[in-house]
Protein backbone atom coordinates (compact mmCIF):
# COMPACT_ATOMS: atom_id res chain seq x y z
CA UNK A 1 0.00 0.00 0.00
CA UNK A 2 1.40 3.82 -0.83
CA UNK A 3 0.18 6.06 2.24
CA UNK A 4 1.32 9.50 1.68
CA UNK A 5 3.48 11.49 3.20
CA UNK A 6 2.08 13.58 6.29
CA UNK A 7 4.26 17.40 6.72
CA UNK A 8 4.47 19.82 9.52
CA UNK A 9 5.59 22.76 8.63
CA UNK A 10 7.32 24.59 11.44
CA UNK A 11 7.64 28.37 11.70
CA UNK A 12 9.12 31.10 14.12
CA UNK A 13 8.00 34.31 15.03
CA UNK A 14 8.93 37.40 17.15
CA UNK A 15 12.59 36.63 17.43
CA UNK A 16 14.58 33.93 17.56
CA UNK A 17 16.07 31.45 19.77
CA UNK A 18 12.71 30.56 20.59
CA UNK A 19 13.81 26.69 20.62
CA UNK A 20 11.64 25.41 17.11
CA UNK A 21 14.42 22.96 16.72
CA UNK A 22 14.20 21.28 20.09
CA UNK A 23 10.05 21.71 19.66
CA UNK A 24 10.75 20.00 16.42
CA UNK A 25 12.47 17.54 17.36
CA UNK A 26 10.59 16.59 20.78
CA UNK A 27 7.38 16.56 18.90
CA UNK A 28 9.13 13.96 16.64
CA UNK A 29 10.04 11.96 19.53
CA UNK A 30 6.87 11.86 20.57
CA UNK A 31 5.55 10.73 16.92
CA UNK A 32 8.41 8.02 17.01
CA UNK A 33 6.79 6.67 20.34
CA UNK A 34 3.48 6.50 19.11
CA UNK A 35 4.71 4.04 16.11
CA UNK A 36 5.16 6.49 13.29
CA UNK A 37 8.30 7.04 11.49
CA UNK A 38 9.44 10.60 11.19
CA UNK A 39 12.08 12.72 9.06
CA UNK A 40 12.99 16.08 9.30
CA UNK A 41 14.23 18.92 6.80
CA UNK A 42 16.06 22.31 8.22
CA UNK A 43 15.67 25.24 5.59
CA UNK A 44 17.79 28.14 6.37
CA UNK A 45 17.70 31.32 4.65
CA UNK A 46 20.74 32.74 4.53
CA UNK A 47 22.97 32.55 1.66
CA UNK A 48 25.86 30.50 2.41
CA UNK A 49 25.48 26.92 0.59
CA UNK A 50 26.24 25.15 4.04
CA UNK A 51 27.57 26.26 7.31
CA UNK A 52 30.54 24.62 7.12
CA UNK A 53 32.71 27.78 7.09
CA UNK A 54 30.93 29.42 9.50
CA UNK A 55 32.77 31.01 12.87
CA UNK A 56 31.05 28.72 15.44
CA UNK A 57 30.88 31.61 17.52
CA UNK A 58 28.28 33.09 15.12
CA UNK A 59 25.74 30.32 14.32
CA UNK A 60 27.07 27.45 16.67
CA UNK A 61 28.12 24.13 16.21
CA UNK A 62 28.34 22.69 12.42
CA UNK A 63 26.67 19.31 12.78
CA UNK A 64 28.14 16.30 10.37
CA UNK A 65 26.44 13.48 9.24
CA UNK A 66 26.88 10.11 8.05
CA UNK A 67 27.20 11.18 5.10
CA UNK A 68 29.81 14.00 5.27
CA UNK A 69 27.00 16.74 5.16
CA UNK A 70 28.14 19.86 7.63
CA UNK A 71 24.51 21.36 8.83
CA UNK A 72 23.21 22.96 10.92
CA UNK A 73 22.79 22.06 14.75
CA UNK A 74 19.40 21.20 14.62
CA UNK A 75 20.21 18.34 13.05
CA UNK A 76 21.76 17.28 15.77
CA UNK A 77 19.06 17.86 17.93
CA UNK A 78 16.39 15.49 15.35
CA UNK A 79 19.25 13.04 15.70
CA UNK A 80 19.42 13.07 19.41
CA UNK A 81 15.15 13.39 19.99
CA UNK A 82 14.73 10.42 17.40
CA UNK A 83 16.38 7.80 15.47
CA UNK A 84 16.51 9.25 11.98
CA UNK A 85 19.20 9.52 10.51
CA UNK A 86 19.91 12.94 8.57
CA UNK A 87 21.84 13.63 5.55
CA UNK A 88 22.97 16.12 3.05
CA UNK A 89 19.27 15.99 1.91
CA UNK A 90 18.14 17.39 5.17
CA UNK A 91 19.15 20.58 5.59
CA UNK A 92 18.95 23.28 2.27
CA UNK A 93 20.37 27.33 2.22
CA UNK A 94 19.04 29.38 0.61
CA UNK A 95 22.41 29.63 -1.09
CA UNK A 96 22.37 26.49 -2.24
CA UNK A 97 18.81 26.44 -3.67
CA UNK A 98 19.86 29.73 -5.61
CA UNK A 99 23.28 27.99 -6.64
CA UNK A 100 20.75 25.08 -7.77
CA UNK A 101 18.69 27.37 -9.90
CA UNK A 102 21.39 29.15 -11.07
CA UNK A 103 23.35 25.77 -12.25
CA UNK A 104 20.57 25.23 -14.45
CA UNK A 105 20.01 28.17 -15.91
CA UNK A 106 23.60 28.34 -16.98
CA UNK A 107 23.42 24.80 -18.32
CA UNK A 108 20.52 26.16 -20.60
CA UNK A 109 17.50 24.53 -18.77
CA UNK A 110 15.26 27.33 -18.91
CA UNK A 111 16.17 28.39 -22.17
CA UNK A 112 14.21 30.99 -23.34
CA UNK A 113 12.27 31.61 -20.01
CA UNK A 114 12.94 34.40 -17.26
CA UNK A 115 13.91 32.77 -14.02
CA UNK A 116 12.05 34.17 -10.86
CA UNK A 117 11.78 33.51 -7.30
CA UNK A 118 7.90 32.53 -8.07
CA UNK A 119 7.76 29.61 -9.64
CA UNK A 120 11.29 28.63 -10.09
CA UNK A 121 13.10 29.32 -6.82
CA UNK A 122 10.26 28.26 -5.13
CA UNK A 123 9.99 25.28 -7.31
CA UNK A 124 13.18 24.35 -6.01
CA UNK A 125 12.63 24.69 -2.26
CA UNK A 126 9.12 22.46 -2.97
CA UNK A 127 11.48 19.68 -4.37
CA UNK A 128 13.76 19.96 -0.97
CA UNK A 129 10.74 19.06 0.87
CA UNK A 130 10.16 15.82 -0.96
CA UNK A 131 13.95 15.15 -1.44
CA UNK A 132 14.40 15.46 2.29
CA UNK A 133 11.91 13.08 3.83
CA UNK A 134 11.79 10.06 1.42
CA UNK A 135 10.69 6.80 3.75
CA UNK A 136 8.67 8.03 6.48
CA UNK A 137 5.00 8.53 7.70
CA UNK A 138 5.43 11.90 9.24
CA UNK A 139 8.03 14.88 7.76
CA UNK A 140 8.83 17.72 10.08
CA UNK A 141 9.78 20.68 8.01
CA UNK A 142 11.15 23.73 9.89
CA UNK A 143 11.93 27.15 8.50
CA UNK A 144 15.10 29.04 10.10
CA UNK A 145 14.72 32.35 11.13
CA UNK A 146 12.01 34.63 11.83
CA UNK A 147 8.47 35.17 9.87
CA UNK A 148 8.69 38.68 8.83
CA UNK A 149 12.56 38.58 7.75
CA UNK A 150 12.59 39.00 4.00
CA UNK A 151 15.30 36.25 3.69
CA UNK A 152 12.51 33.63 4.50
CA UNK A 153 9.88 34.71 1.90
CA UNK A 154 9.90 32.20 -0.81
CA UNK A 155 10.16 29.78 2.04
CA UNK A 156 6.94 30.40 3.34
CA UNK A 157 5.59 30.53 0.03
CA UNK A 158 7.27 27.48 -1.30
CA UNK A 159 4.81 26.30 2.13
CA UNK A 160 1.57 27.63 0.82
CA UNK A 161 2.04 26.57 -2.46
CA UNK A 162 2.68 23.33 -1.19
CA UNK A 163 -0.11 23.10 1.00
CA UNK A 164 -2.63 24.10 -1.43
CA UNK A 165 -1.73 20.95 -3.83
CA UNK A 166 -1.76 18.52 -0.98
CA UNK A 167 -5.29 16.72 0.56
CA UNK A 168 -7.17 18.45 3.25
CA UNK A 169 -5.57 16.68 6.50
CA UNK A 170 -1.98 15.77 5.03
CA UNK A 171 -0.19 19.61 6.29
CA UNK A 172 -0.31 21.60 8.84
CA UNK A 173 1.82 24.82 10.13
CA UNK A 174 2.66 24.87 13.83
CA UNK A 175 4.13 28.58 14.35
CA UNK A 176 6.39 28.99 17.54
CA UNK A 177 6.21 32.35 18.84
CA UNK A 178 6.71 34.01 22.00
CA UNK A 179 4.09 35.63 24.82
CA UNK A 180 6.47 37.64 26.85
CA UNK A 181 5.65 38.44 30.55
CA UNK A 182 5.94 42.10 31.37
CA UNK A 183 6.73 42.20 35.29
CA UNK A 184 6.07 45.92 35.59
CA UNK A 185 2.50 45.25 34.66
CA UNK A 186 2.59 41.42 35.96
CA UNK A 187 1.04 40.05 32.84
CA UNK A 188 1.64 38.13 29.77
CA UNK A 189 1.83 39.87 26.72
CA UNK A 190 0.02 38.53 23.05
CA UNK A 191 0.44 41.08 21.05
CA UNK A 192 3.86 39.89 19.54
CA UNK A 193 2.06 36.64 18.77
CA UNK A 194 -0.38 38.65 17.00
CA UNK A 195 1.77 40.45 14.99
CA UNK A 196 3.76 37.39 13.49
CA UNK A 197 0.60 35.05 13.16
CA UNK A 198 -0.27 38.35 11.21
CA UNK A 199 2.42 38.47 8.99
CA UNK A 200 2.13 34.64 8.11
CA UNK A 201 -1.68 35.48 7.31
CA UNK A 202 -0.54 37.81 4.99
CA UNK A 203 1.65 35.72 2.95
CA UNK A 204 -1.60 33.17 2.85
CA UNK A 205 -0.52 30.41 5.99
CA UNK A 206 -2.90 30.18 8.43
CA UNK A 207 -1.47 28.25 11.49
CA UNK A 208 -2.79 25.26 12.82
CA UNK A 209 -1.32 24.97 16.28
CA UNK A 210 0.36 27.78 18.48
CA UNK A 211 3.10 26.98 20.52
CA UNK A 212 3.50 29.58 22.96
CA UNK A 213 6.98 30.16 24.03
CA UNK A 214 7.12 32.39 27.52
CA UNK A 215 8.47 31.96 31.24
CA UNK A 216 5.60 30.81 32.65
CA UNK A 217 2.27 28.14 32.17
CA UNK A 218 -0.43 30.26 30.07
CA UNK A 219 -3.50 30.73 31.69
CA UNK A 220 -7.31 30.24 30.04
CA UNK A 221 -7.87 33.74 29.29
CA UNK A 222 -4.86 34.45 27.41
CA UNK A 223 -5.55 31.20 25.24
CA UNK A 224 -8.73 32.88 24.61
CA UNK A 225 -7.02 36.07 23.64
CA UNK A 226 -4.57 34.21 20.84
CA UNK A 227 -7.46 31.98 19.66
CA UNK A 228 -9.64 35.18 19.07
CA UNK A 229 -6.94 36.97 17.50
CA UNK A 230 -4.99 34.44 15.54
CA UNK A 231 -7.90 32.65 14.46
CA UNK A 232 -6.82 29.67 15.82
CA UNK A 233 -8.94 26.98 17.73
CA UNK A 234 -8.38 27.32 21.44
CA UNK A 235 -7.46 23.72 21.82
CA UNK A 236 -4.69 24.15 19.06
CA UNK A 237 -2.68 26.96 21.46
CA UNK A 238 0.22 25.41 23.17
CA UNK A 239 1.99 26.29 25.98
CA UNK A 240 6.17 26.45 25.47
CA UNK A 241 7.54 27.47 28.67
CA UNK A 242 10.89 27.46 29.55
CA UNK A 243 12.09 23.96 31.54
CA UNK A 244 15.04 23.26 33.15
CA UNK A 245 16.35 21.09 30.26
CA UNK A 246 15.47 20.58 26.63
CA UNK A 247 14.86 16.58 27.60
CA UNK A 248 11.82 17.48 29.37
CA UNK A 249 10.06 18.88 26.32
CA UNK A 250 8.69 15.45 24.69
CA UNK A 251 6.91 14.53 27.96
CA UNK A 252 5.94 18.62 28.74
CA UNK A 253 4.55 18.45 25.39
CA UNK A 254 3.02 15.08 26.05
CA UNK A 255 1.23 16.28 29.16
CA UNK A 256 -0.52 18.87 27.01
CA UNK A 257 -1.37 16.21 24.55
CA UNK A 258 0.04 18.11 21.36
CA UNK A 259 0.99 14.90 19.73
CA UNK A 260 -2.58 13.74 20.08
CA UNK A 261 -3.52 17.00 18.53
CA UNK A 262 -1.47 17.06 15.72
CA UNK A 263 -2.53 13.32 14.81
CA UNK A 264 -6.24 13.98 14.91
CA UNK A 265 -5.27 16.96 12.21
CA UNK A 266 -3.07 14.68 10.18
CA UNK A 267 -6.29 12.35 10.59
CA UNK A 268 -3.12 9.48 11.67
CA UNK A 269 -4.45 6.72 13.59
CA UNK A 270 -1.66 5.77 15.77
CA UNK A 271 -1.01 4.37 19.51
CA UNK A 272 -0.92 6.37 23.31
CA UNK A 273 2.97 6.95 23.21
CA UNK A 274 4.83 5.12 26.14
CA UNK A 275 6.94 8.02 27.29
CA UNK A 276 8.78 6.04 29.92
CA UNK A 277 12.67 6.74 28.13
CA UNK A 278 12.21 10.37 28.55
CA UNK A 279 10.38 10.01 32.19
CA UNK A 280 14.04 7.77 33.24
CA UNK A 281 15.94 11.04 32.14
CA UNK A 282 13.76 13.51 33.41
CA UNK A 283 14.08 11.65 36.84
CA UNK A 284 18.20 11.53 37.00
CA UNK A 285 17.64 15.36 35.88
CA UNK A 286 15.79 16.52 38.96
CA UNK A 287 17.31 13.47 41.19
CA UNK A 288 20.84 12.42 40.05
CA UNK A 289 22.37 9.56 42.42
CA UNK A 290 25.84 11.65 41.86
CA UNK A 291 28.08 14.32 40.01
CA UNK A 292 31.06 14.83 38.34
CA UNK A 293 33.21 18.19 37.59
CA UNK A 294 34.07 18.36 33.85
CA UNK A 295 36.77 20.62 32.54
CA UNK A 296 36.11 21.50 28.76
CA UNK A 297 39.45 23.21 27.53
CA UNK A 298 38.42 24.75 24.66
CA UNK A 299 38.83 28.31 22.14
CA UNK A 300 35.28 28.88 21.50
CA UNK A 301 33.68 28.41 25.24
CA UNK A 302 32.17 32.03 24.87
CA UNK A 303 29.18 30.39 23.07
CA UNK A 304 28.54 27.50 24.50
CA UNK A 305 25.53 26.54 21.77
CA UNK A 306 29.53 25.58 19.50
CA UNK A 307 30.02 22.88 21.13
CA UNK A 308 26.86 21.57 21.11
CA UNK A 309 26.28 17.95 20.55
CA UNK A 310 29.79 17.79 22.62
CA UNK A 311 28.16 19.00 26.14
CA UNK A 312 24.61 16.97 25.00
CA UNK A 313 26.99 14.12 24.41
CA UNK A 314 28.46 14.93 28.40
CA UNK A 315 25.13 15.00 29.86
CA UNK A 316 24.20 12.05 27.80
CA UNK A 317 27.24 10.11 29.53
CA UNK A 318 25.78 11.57 32.62
CA UNK A 319 21.96 9.85 32.67
CA UNK A 320 23.81 6.75 31.98
CA UNK A 321 25.62 6.31 35.52
CA UNK A 322 22.67 8.63 37.12
CA UNK A 323 24.84 11.49 37.59
CA UNK A 324 24.67 15.33 37.03
CA UNK A 325 27.88 16.56 35.14
CA UNK A 326 28.99 19.99 35.85
CA UNK A 327 30.45 21.21 33.20
CA UNK A 328 33.38 23.93 33.79
CA UNK A 329 34.59 25.70 30.14
CA UNK A 330 38.04 27.09 30.70
CA UNK A 331 39.14 29.32 27.65
CA UNK A 332 42.49 27.18 26.66
CA UNK A 333 44.21 30.81 26.00
CA UNK A 334 44.18 31.58 29.66
CA UNK A 335 45.85 28.62 30.39
CA UNK A 336 49.06 29.67 28.18
CA UNK A 337 49.41 32.54 30.55
CA UNK A 338 49.22 30.84 34.09
CA UNK A 339 51.47 30.10 36.73
CA UNK A 340 51.77 26.20 37.35
CA UNK A 341 49.94 27.11 40.66
CA UNK A 342 46.99 28.38 39.04
CA UNK A 343 46.94 25.89 36.33
CA UNK A 344 46.36 23.58 39.00
CA UNK A 345 44.09 25.45 40.78
CA UNK A 346 42.16 25.60 37.93
CA UNK A 347 42.51 21.96 36.87
CA UNK A 348 43.28 19.82 40.05
CA UNK A 349 39.89 19.61 41.75
CA UNK A 350 38.32 18.10 38.09
CA UNK A 351 36.99 14.63 37.79
CA UNK A 352 37.44 14.68 34.12
CA UNK A 353 39.27 17.01 31.63
CA UNK A 354 38.43 17.10 27.69
CA UNK A 355 39.69 18.88 24.78
CA UNK A 356 37.50 19.67 22.33
CA UNK A 357 37.87 19.81 18.49
CA UNK A 358 38.96 23.19 16.68
CA UNK A 359 40.75 25.25 13.78
CA UNK A 360 43.44 27.38 14.21
CA UNK A 361 46.55 27.58 16.34
CA UNK A 362 45.13 30.21 19.03
CA UNK A 363 44.80 28.52 22.45
CA UNK A 364 46.36 25.33 21.45
CA UNK A 365 49.76 25.75 23.50
CA UNK A 366 46.98 25.94 26.42
CA UNK A 367 45.34 22.98 25.51
CA UNK A 368 48.68 21.26 25.36
CA UNK A 369 48.64 22.46 28.97
CA UNK A 370 45.88 21.29 30.18
CA UNK A 371 46.60 17.73 28.43
CA UNK A 372 50.02 17.30 30.08
CA UNK A 373 48.30 18.02 33.44
CA UNK A 374 45.77 15.26 33.18
CA UNK A 375 48.24 12.91 31.93
CA UNK A 376 50.66 13.59 34.39
CA UNK A 377 48.17 13.35 37.24
CA UNK A 378 45.67 10.83 36.21
CA UNK A 379 43.20 13.15 35.24
CA UNK A 380 40.44 11.04 32.99
CA UNK A 381 41.50 12.55 29.56
CA UNK A 382 38.93 12.99 26.48
CA UNK A 383 40.83 14.56 23.32
CA UNK A 384 38.66 14.81 20.38
CA UNK A 385 39.58 15.64 17.00
CA UNK A 386 42.52 18.27 17.41
CA UNK A 387 42.13 17.15 21.11
CA UNK A 388 43.58 14.50 19.94
CA UNK A 389 45.83 16.37 17.91
CA UNK A 390 47.82 18.37 20.40
CA UNK A 391 47.59 14.87 22.97
CA UNK A 392 50.07 12.97 20.61
CA UNK A 393 52.38 16.43 20.02
CA UNK A 394 52.00 17.08 24.01
CA UNK A 395 53.32 13.16 24.09
CA UNK A 396 55.75 13.57 21.35
CA UNK A 397 57.83 16.78 23.62
CA UNK A 398 57.29 15.28 26.60
CA UNK A 399 57.05 11.49 26.75
CA UNK A 400 59.65 11.07 23.75
CA UNK A 401 61.64 14.35 24.40
CA UNK A 402 61.44 15.81 20.98
CA UNK A 403 60.57 19.82 21.98
CA UNK A 404 59.70 20.95 18.70
CA UNK A 405 57.05 18.21 18.14
CA UNK A 406 53.86 20.11 16.25
CA UNK A 407 51.07 20.03 14.03
CA UNK A 408 51.95 21.42 10.29
CA UNK A 409 48.81 23.07 10.75
CA UNK A 410 50.47 25.19 12.92
CA UNK A 411 54.52 25.02 12.73
CA UNK A 412 55.36 23.89 9.34
CA UNK A 413 59.05 23.84 9.84
CA UNK A 414 59.00 21.53 12.63
CA UNK A 415 61.67 18.69 12.15
CA UNK A 416 58.85 16.14 14.44
CA UNK A 417 55.53 17.48 13.09
CA UNK A 418 53.44 14.41 14.34
CA UNK A 419 50.45 15.52 12.90
CA UNK A 420 50.72 16.60 9.33
CA UNK A 421 48.42 16.63 5.89
CA UNK A 422 48.52 12.98 3.89
CA UNK A 423 49.62 12.90 0.73
CA UNK A 424 45.95 12.21 -0.52
CA UNK A 425 45.19 14.77 0.51
CA UNK A 426 47.32 17.72 -0.94
CA UNK A 427 45.46 18.33 -3.78
CA UNK A 428 42.55 20.03 -1.82
CA UNK A 429 42.30 23.37 -2.45
CA UNK A 430 40.59 25.95 -1.01
CA UNK A 431 38.69 25.88 2.84
CA UNK A 432 35.29 25.14 1.61
CA UNK A 433 34.32 21.49 1.72
CA UNK A 434 37.71 20.24 1.48
CA UNK A 435 37.96 18.01 4.61
CA UNK A 436 37.77 14.45 5.60
CA UNK A 437 34.35 14.27 6.51
CA UNK A 438 31.42 11.94 7.49
CA UNK A 439 31.44 8.63 8.48
CA UNK A 440 34.41 5.78 7.88
CA UNK A 441 34.90 2.66 9.83
CA UNK A 442 37.49 2.16 12.45
CA UNK A 443 39.29 -1.29 13.84
CA UNK A 444 40.13 -1.50 17.44
CA UNK A 445 42.88 -3.35 18.81
CA UNK A 446 42.15 -6.62 21.19
CA UNK A 447 43.28 -5.95 24.59
CA UNK A 448 42.73 -2.06 24.11
CA UNK A 449 40.73 0.29 26.50
CA UNK A 450 38.67 1.30 23.22
CA UNK A 451 37.49 -2.25 22.34
CA UNK A 452 36.41 -3.01 25.98
CA UNK A 453 34.73 0.35 25.84
CA UNK A 454 32.81 -0.32 22.24
CA UNK A 455 32.77 -3.86 23.67
CA UNK A 456 32.74 -4.92 18.89
CA UNK A 457 35.64 -4.94 16.62
CA UNK A 458 34.70 -2.75 14.20
CA UNK A 459 32.77 0.99 14.07
CA UNK A 460 31.81 3.79 12.37
CA UNK A 461 32.47 7.12 13.56
CA UNK A 462 32.27 10.72 12.27
CA UNK A 463 34.95 13.40 11.02
CA UNK A 464 35.89 16.86 9.63
CA UNK A 465 39.14 17.29 9.90
CA UNK A 466 42.08 18.12 7.37
CA UNK A 467 45.52 16.65 9.73
CA UNK A 468 46.30 13.14 10.31
CA UNK A 469 48.61 11.25 12.66
CA UNK A 470 51.55 10.97 10.43
CA UNK A 471 52.59 7.65 10.10
CA UNK A 472 56.21 8.13 9.47
CA UNK A 473 56.56 8.85 13.30
CA UNK A 474 53.79 5.97 14.44
CA UNK A 475 56.72 3.53 15.03
CA UNK A 476 58.52 5.65 17.22
CA UNK A 477 55.73 7.02 19.05
CA UNK A 478 54.21 3.42 19.96
CA UNK A 479 57.68 2.75 20.80
CA UNK A 480 57.54 5.24 23.59
CA UNK A 481 54.14 3.96 24.85
CA UNK A 482 51.31 5.72 22.54
CA UNK A 483 48.47 2.95 21.92
CA UNK A 484 47.52 3.35 18.67
CA UNK A 485 44.06 1.31 19.00
CA UNK A 486 41.76 2.32 16.61
CA UNK A 487 43.41 2.17 13.28
CA UNK A 488 41.12 2.49 9.59
CA UNK A 489 40.66 -1.15 7.83
CA UNK A 490 43.39 0.04 5.54
CA UNK A 491 45.95 0.19 7.97
CA UNK A 492 46.16 4.14 6.88
CA UNK A 493 44.52 6.36 9.60
CA UNK A 494 44.98 6.52 13.02
CA UNK A 495 41.61 6.84 14.73
CA UNK A 496 42.25 6.21 18.44
CA UNK A 497 45.50 7.26 20.36
CA UNK A 498 44.90 5.52 23.95
CA UNK A 499 47.41 5.25 26.60
CA UNK A 500 47.38 2.71 29.43
CA UNK A 501 49.09 3.51 33.01
CA UNK A 502 46.54 6.14 33.71
CA UNK A 503 42.86 5.59 34.59
CA UNK A 504 41.29 6.97 31.41
CA UNK A 505 42.77 8.68 28.76
CA UNK A 506 41.30 8.14 24.98
CA UNK A 507 41.77 10.59 22.23
CA UNK A 508 39.81 9.98 18.64
CA UNK A 509 40.33 11.75 15.67
CA UNK A 510 36.59 11.61 14.87
CA UNK A 511 33.58 13.16 16.64
CA UNK A 512 31.77 10.36 18.98
CA UNK A 513 29.79 13.22 19.99
CA UNK A 514 27.71 13.55 16.77
CA UNK A 515 26.27 9.67 17.49
CA UNK A 516 25.07 10.17 21.24
CA UNK A 517 21.37 9.97 22.48
CA UNK A 518 20.07 10.83 25.38
CA UNK A 519 18.55 7.62 25.81
CA UNK A 520 21.27 5.53 24.67
CA UNK A 521 24.74 7.41 25.48
CA UNK A 522 27.56 6.73 23.24
CA UNK A 523 29.79 4.13 25.29
CA UNK A 524 32.79 6.43 25.26
CA UNK A 525 31.10 9.31 26.84
CA UNK A 526 29.54 6.56 29.27
CA UNK A 527 32.80 5.01 30.02
CA UNK A 528 34.71 9.06 30.67
CA UNK A 529 32.04 9.72 33.10
CA UNK A 530 32.09 6.77 34.94
CA UNK A 531 35.81 7.03 35.00
CA UNK A 532 35.18 10.35 36.29
CA UNK A 533 33.08 9.24 38.80
CA UNK A 534 35.64 6.59 40.28
CA UNK A 535 37.91 9.52 40.52
N1 LIG B 1 42.23 21.58 12.80
C1 LIG B 1 42.35 20.16 12.82
C2 LIG B 1 42.27 19.55 11.45
O1 LIG B 1 41.77 20.18 10.53
C3 LIG B 1 41.29 19.56 13.73
C4 LIG B 1 39.89 19.75 13.25
C5 LIG B 1 38.86 19.45 14.30
O2 LIG B 1 39.15 19.41 15.48
N2 LIG B 1 37.61 19.26 13.90
O3 LIG B 1 42.70 18.44 11.25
Amino acid sequence: MVRSIKYIFVTGGVISSLGKGISAAAIGALLELRGLRVSFVKLDPYINVDPGTMNPLQHGEVYVTDDGAETDMDLGHYERFTHTKTGQANNCTAGRIYHRVITKERRGDYLGGTVQVIPHITDEIQQVFLDGTRDCDVAIVEVGGTVGDIESLPFLEAIRQFRVQKPRNDVINIHVALVPYIKTADELKTKPTQHSVAALRQIGIQPDILLCRGEREMPGDIRRKLALFCNVREDCIFGARDVESIYMMPTYFRSQSLDAKITELLNIWSREPDTEPWDRIVNIIRHPDSRVDIALVGKYVKLRESYKSLIEALNHGGFANACRVDLHCIDSEELETMSDEGVAGCLGKMDGILVPGGFGVRGTEGKIRAIRYAREHSIPFFGICLGMQMALVEFARHVCGWSDACSSEFDEASAHPVIHRMASQENLQGKGGTMRLGAYLCDLAEGSLARKIYNKPRISERHRHRYEVNNALRPALAEAGAIFSGISPDGSHVEIFELSQHPWYICTQFHPEYQSKPTDAHPLFASFIAAALRK
